[in-house]
């Protein structure tokens, strides 16, 4: 007999024994996703073990494999095993990184009413008779759908009786995988041509047409249209041996419209340095984590791709992380015109099939690099030598749900450690934790001080918008003095580009007399407007609602605008500077598939003259020709109740900052702001991110913050406001008798976003002592003690989430 152990997607943190049935037995192996029982459903979950023996008398056969080769291999099933242990999550969900999306099958068991309708069913009475009729109507749904309208957590116990009374009865239903290889049909017309025309109809014509195509192949589609055959004609012929069809794989891939042309560059000194502390890893195929702090503009790019090279060289492979955000075709681009058809781009507009056309090929060895997203790094590209993770203090780089809550960055530098690769972590901005590490010798620091060319930085002035007038009969958005650099821009022929991290109208209406501010029902957040659809829209939930013109409450008519999106101020520098040429970018107007690589090649090309938008056009664009940048509001979000609120302001600040003179002319960049106290903004004005840095780490000592203390977060939410509460209690409880003085306990509290879709929201805080435990093992182990009951899944409807180093803090 032969056992595998098998994982599942669910949070109950341990493996599953199902027996091997005979005729699987050569295929089962670590790796493999498998289809089995699991409870009165059918999962797929991956097999981690196999082995001869079993602690159990009776397990249940494995159904059947979806792919007869292993989807993870050894090395991601380590990888992820690590992964859930350090995040605190099972197996099952963390290995779910490493598998093409879109291959998971499933049971559903439909229901359907008893027919004849036995006698039992005048013993039941309200809640079941209420379930009977509602399966009655529907026969056929499944059990999910069923549970969705009943509601209340008796479903099941429910739908038992039921079944107990001979009421209902069920059907199995397997679904089959949203994702397979696409094969497409081909015509081949051999050579020579077979003498077999004997007895067909035109056949001088036929003779002469595959005579001309002889040794050509075709789409099958293509092959009917060139030659006027009909399908009928074209099945005849290959009877006759005369064409010959063929299916191939067809790769689907995208294109972005976007072209970036080739330059040839030679490195500067400062890059060169650079180059040469890696590469001496490189060559000694050494461990070592690089941390490459370089100006806006400094080239860090090219120091990626010179690395990338000497590790090709090395035979080894390359893995490159960007943000979602400025993965921008520009970017790519760079990568893609080094390493000509090496590179496998991954991002997350890839529809099902090209996401799995691009993992097939990188898992059959045909890419060298891999470029993408957090999620690029579980691609089952083997044998990498360099990790380059650009923009390193990104916060896209952290998963938040579902688990595993990993951070891509902390992850890779696992994997390179294991595999004894590269690492690079490149940043204008590094993140408080990476410079922490590097000042402690931990990761080797690397600067580049200046731009290309030695181009200066930008000089960067700040507006204090208290001390400007509100002008009559406009919006009062943009400050007389942007207004002034805008127009000299603009009459210049240069571009300019626009920052406000908030996209709509205004952030929320009020009413004049009363007050009222219209909430989200289900977040008690206030609705954004967008005046373009004339609604009221909840940014947490996407709840809308048309935007009624009175106020609610009491009639008023005066509703003010309160705040400013990205909408509002499009509209103020369409009133300021007629005719003007404004691309707005923000959720909004990047919905579909290639607006955002369109939007940029418009501005490049300089179809435009401003790009206004969100953070997303803050980093990695690199456009000459732009030499003003103003930021609308730059506390938007200083006054969130998060640690790392500062730090991300200071970011953001520094990187739209760094868009500016990038070419032969000067930049200037002008911050409005409400009050000039908030060092993130002091310190942006001068590019100095040393004192950043040590101010900011300063104040996190002190209250004992990253990275001088980790946190770990646990939410508990539930749709009743007493259950969340208890419940928060409970686990406190809990640890706060458990920690053995491993960690300090803070809380429960209610989230600062207290109510989110219809959930009451709480936190409690854990801060681990570093020098009691220093790489955080035992107390995550302990934590995971306390809390497995939590975990299991909807418990009551109270969701439990461990958030292991968490970013969000709201
Ligand atoms: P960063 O990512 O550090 O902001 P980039 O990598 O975008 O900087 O480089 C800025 C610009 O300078 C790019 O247009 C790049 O092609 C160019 N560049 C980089 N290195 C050199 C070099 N050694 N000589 C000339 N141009 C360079
Ligand atoms: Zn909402």
């Amino acid at each position: 007999m032969m056992y595998a152990e098998v994982v599942f997607n669910i949070a109950v943190p341990r493996s599953f024994t199902y027996q091997i049935p005979d005729n699987l037995i050569h295929v089962v192996r670590p790796g493999v996703l498998v289809l089995a029982p699991f409870g009165k459903r059918e999962l797929t979950g991956v097999v981690v073990a196999s082995s001869d023996k079993s602690g159990f008398a009776d397990c249940r056969d494995i159904l059947d494999v979806v792919e007869d080769f292993p989807l993870v291999s050894t090395g991601l099933l380590d990888l992820t095993s690590w992964i859930a242990e350090y995040y605190l999550c099972s197996w099952g969900q963390a290995v779910q990184l490493a598998l093409p999306r879109g291959l998971d099958q499933k049971s559903v068991r439909k229901v359907f009413p008893a027919v004849p309708v036995p006698d039992t069913l005048d013993e039941i009475t309200g809640n079941l008779r209420h379930l009977y009729d509602m399966i009655f109507r529907e026969a056929g749904r499944d059990t999910r759908y069923f549970r969705k309208r009943f509601g209340s957590g008796s479903f099941y116990h429910a739908l038992h009786t039921l079944e107990e009374k001979g009421l209902v009865s069920f059907t199995q239903i397997r679904t089959t995988p949203r994702v397979s290889t696409l094969f497409e049909k081909y015509i081949i017309v051999p050579d020579p041509v077979p003498d077999n025309f004997a007895g067909l109809r035109e056949r001088e014509m036929i003779r002469r047409l595959l005579a001309e195509h002889a040794g050509s192949e075709y789409p099958a589609s293509g092959f009917q249209s060139l030659t006027g055959l009909s399908s009928g004609r074209i099945k005849t012929l290959r009877q006759r041996g005369l064409l010959k069809v063929v299916e191939r794989e067809k790769v689907r891939g995208y294109r972005t419209p976007y072209k970036e042309e080739k330059k040839d560059i030679v490195l500067n000194p400062e890059q060169r340095s650079a180059l040469d502390q890696i590469g001496d890893s490189i060559t000694k195929n050494r461990y070592g984590v690089f941390l490459l702090h370089g100006v806006t503009g400094s080239g860090k790019t090219q120091v990626y791709i010179e690395a990338i090279k000497m590790t090709l060289r090395q035979g080894k492979k390359a893995v490159v992380l960007i943000p979602e955000i400025s993965l921008t075709p520009q970017t790519v681009g760079r990568f893609e015109n080094e390493f000509p058809a090496r590179v496998a781009v991954f991002h997350s507009r890839l529809t099902l099939g090209e996401r799995y056309d691009a993992w097939r090929r990188i898992r059959e060895g045909r890419y060298d690099i891999v470029v993408g997203p957090r999620s690029a790094l579980f691609t089952p590209i083997d044998n990498a030598g360099i990790y380059i993770i650009d923009e390193e203090h990104d916060t896209s780089y952290k998963q938040d749900d579902p688990a595993p809550r990993y951070h891509a960055r902390d992850v890779a530098v696992y994997c390179a450690r294991k595999q004894n690769a590269v690492i690079v972590l490149g940043s204008a901005t590094p993140s408080v934790e990476s410079y922490y590490n590097a000042l402690n010798g931990k990761y080797t620091l690397i600067g580049l001080n200046r731009r290309i060319n030695d181009i200066p930085m930008p000089e960067v002035i700040v507006v204090d918008m208290r001390r400007e007038g509100r002008r009559p009969g406009k919006l009062n958005t943009i400050s007389p003095f942007l207004e002034t650099k805008i127009r000299n821009a603009l009459k210049n022929r240069e571009q300019i580009i626009i920052l406000q991290n908030r996209r709509g109208f205004a952030t929320f209406l009020q009413c004049r007399d009363c007050g009222h501010i219209p909430l989200c029902p289900n977040c008690a957040i206030a609705y954004t407007y967008h005046a373009h659809k004339n609604v009221l829209q909840c940014h947490y939930c996407g709840n809308e609602q048309t935007a009624a013109p009175d106020c609610l409450r009491c009639g008023g008519k005066e509703l003010q605008y309160k705040g400013v999106g990205t909408e509002k101020i499009e509209k103020e520098l369409r009133q300021l500077f007629r005719g003007v040429r404004v691309l707005r970018m923000d959720l909004d107007t990047t919905g579909t598939k290639g607006a955002h690589d369109t939007m940029l090649q418009k501005f490049k090309s300089g179809a435009a003259d401003i790009l206004l938008g969100t953070q997303m056009i803050a980093k990695g664009l690199d456009f000459e020709n732009v030499t003003v940048v103003g930021v609308i509001a730059a506390e938007v979000g200083l006054t969130l109740p998060d640690f790392r609120a500062s730090e991300r302001i200071f970011q953001l600040l520094t990187q739209v900052a760094g868009r500016a003179g990038r070419g032969e002319k000067t930049g200037t960049v002008v911050i409005q702001s409400f009050s000039d106290q908030f060092p993130a903004i002091r310190h942006t004005m001068t590019h100095d991110y040393n004192g950043f840095y040590h101010q900011e780490a300063e104040r996190r000592k002190e209250r004992d913050y990253p990275p001088f203390s980790r946190l770990i977060l646990i939410r508990i939410s539930a749709s009743g406001r007493g259950d969340a509460l208890d419940t928060a209690k409970q686990i406190s409880h809990r640890l706060r008798v458990g920690s053995r003085r491993l960690f300090q306990v803070l809380g429960p509290a209610p989230a600062p976003f207290s109510r989110l879709k219809n959930m009451y929201r709480w936190h409690v805080l854990l801060k681990l002592d570093r020098s009691r435990d220093r790489n955080g093992l035992r107390s995550r182990k302990l934590i995971n003690d306390l809390l497995g009951s939590y975990l299991k899944p909807a418990h009551n409807g109270i969701r439990v989430v461990i958030d292991v180093d968490p970013f969000d803090m709201l």
